[in-house]
């Protein structure tokens, strides 16, 4: 398959063409244990067990195959310097059979052979070794195969271009500085049958080593674990937690969500850090109303950086009617029934349900202007099962329907108002049987009128 060509047909091919011999190969001529295809002359030797090995090469092919056979002699190994220096070839494929590529000397098999593009090893070989492929610059793709053993001290050393580089899981010793200088090889997955590797077998700088990948309960994390400045990473990560998002603010920076793994340390996902937004965390520290004569304010601080800010209320304009108002001191809410800067009326709506005492006011101030309360609204309380004591103040003339309604726990009514007019259906439906209703004096027989049959229990009295 070599295109072999017997020992015979080499000496008359070395006596025709010696001259241009000296000119192609430049090293040294033909032997007897010269083997000839082609531009490449290999030179072997025979070891005492009857295999071959080679020692020398000398040719310009660009693509070499090593052979595996000579003369019916199996090739099983190729020594040291062998062919360094070969500037010519390209591609070097190795044929199968071949076990070893050998330590020794100061000078590896295939070193300094400076256009060296890819290698093809065969899936006999065990050892790559020392030396064997060391500032081969352009090597940029060589597969190692499964029942690859050992890779020699500085086997890859200054491979510059070399990447991708896949280790067999036959693999048991990386020699020192094996991959010193692999600046391309992007990460390196060491398996687990590797139990030995030298110093500074992925060195790419002072503080830069090769990423290595591999299992954390084998040898390669105990290897890492003495250079801290490779960086390792588990191949499955065997125990990942997260990391929680934290928001930015006006002056401190917030990152995303992320996670690493608390074995190897490596963030599963990246927490991004996000720089401060300025958002000011404001807080409501002061509010002054608006009335229709003068402007309001909100008075704020940032509860992070305590700068103060003023929002600034425009000059309320005077409540249409129909409009709900509240009166920001306790919560009360009023309807207006009659628009006015001095003669306005509201109509009482709703107050925060938690108080068991309500009283409704005379009149109430809201935005700087005063209104009169005038009625209690439809609902108003219905169903309000903590109000036990109601005061109606002075101005109103309307309890209108339901506005009691199923206050079960409403025992005293309080009227003040000399001018009630009107009760509305079922206001008083469903308060306290044993209810008292206080009216004043003078009204007591007007206002028994005015409360008959409101939905009331007829046990609910009403009394001065
Ligand atoms: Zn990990
Ligand atoms: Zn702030």
């Amino acid at each position: 398959m070599y295109g072999m060509i017997s020992k015979v047909k080499v000496k008359w091919f070395f006596c025709i063409c010696m001259m241009a011999a000296f000119v192609c190969f430049n090293k040294s001529s033909v032997s007897a244990e010269d083997f000839v295809i082609g531009n490449s002359v290999f030179r072997y030797s025979e070891n005492e067990d009857g295999t071959l090995y080679i020692y020398g090469y000398d040719g310009n092919d660009e693509t070499v195959t090593v052979p595996s056979e000579i003369y019916g002699k199996p090739v099983v190994s190729i020594r040291a310097r062998a062919f360094n220096k070969c500037t010519a070839m390209k591609h070097l494929i190795i044929s199968e059979g071949i076990t070893e590529i050998l330590d020794g000397g100061m000078v590896g098999a295939f070193q300094w052979c400076e256009n060296l593009e890819t290698v093809v090893l065969p899936s006999t070989l065990k050892t790559i070794g020392e030396g064997a492929f060391e500032e081969c610059y352009k090597l940029r793709e060589i597969n190692l195969p499964e029942g690859l053993i050992n890779i020699g001290i500085d086997a890859f050393f200054k491979c510059y271009e070399l990447r991708n580089v896949i280790l067999p899981e036959s693999l048991t010793s990386i020699g020192d500085y094996a991959f010193g200088h692999c600046g391309s090889i992007e990460k390196l997955v060491i398996p687990d049958s590797v139990t030995q590797i030298g110093e500074g077998a992925f060195l790419l700088g002072y503080d830069d080593r090769i990423p290595i990948y591999g299992n954390p309960y084998a040898y390669i994390k105990t290897y890492c674990d003495m250079d801290h400045k490779i960086k390792f990473s588990c191949i499955d990560h065997p125990n990942v937690v997260n990391d929680p998002a934290k928001s930015p603010n006006c002056k401190d920076y917030g990152k995303t969500a992320g996670s690493h793994c608390t074995v190897c340390g490596t963030f599963v996902i990246k927490q991004k850090t996000l720089p401060p937004n300025g958002q000011h965390a404001w807080e409501l520290i002061r509010v002054m109303e608006a009335t229709i004569r003068f402007k309001g304010y909100k008075d704020y601080v940032c509860t992070v950086c305590d700068r103060h800010k003023q929002e600034i209320i425009p000059k309320a304009s005077v409540p249409k009617k129909g409009k709900i108002i509240t009166d920001i001191k306790n919560n009360f809410s009023y309807k207006v029934t009659k628009s006015g800067t001095r003669n306005g009326t509201v109509e009482c709506m709703s107050f925060p349900s938690a108080k068991s005492s309500l009283i409704i006011p005379k009149k109430v101030r809201i935005a700087g202007i005063y209104y009169k309360v005038t009625a209690i609204a439809k609902n108003a309380f219905k169903n309000n099962k903590t109000l036990k004591k109601v005061t109606v103040g002075q101005n109103v003339t309307k309890i209108n329907a339901n506005a009691l309604k199923g206050c079960s726990n409403l025992k005293t009514i309080v009227i003040k108002s000399e001018n009630l007019a009107f009760v509305g259906k079922n206001a008083l439906k469903g308060i306290h049987p044993r209810a008292k209703i206080k009216v004043p004096s003078g009204r007591l027989d007007n206002y028994k009128v005015l409360f008959a049959k409101k939905g009331q229990k007829s046990t609910v009295k009403i009394i001065r």
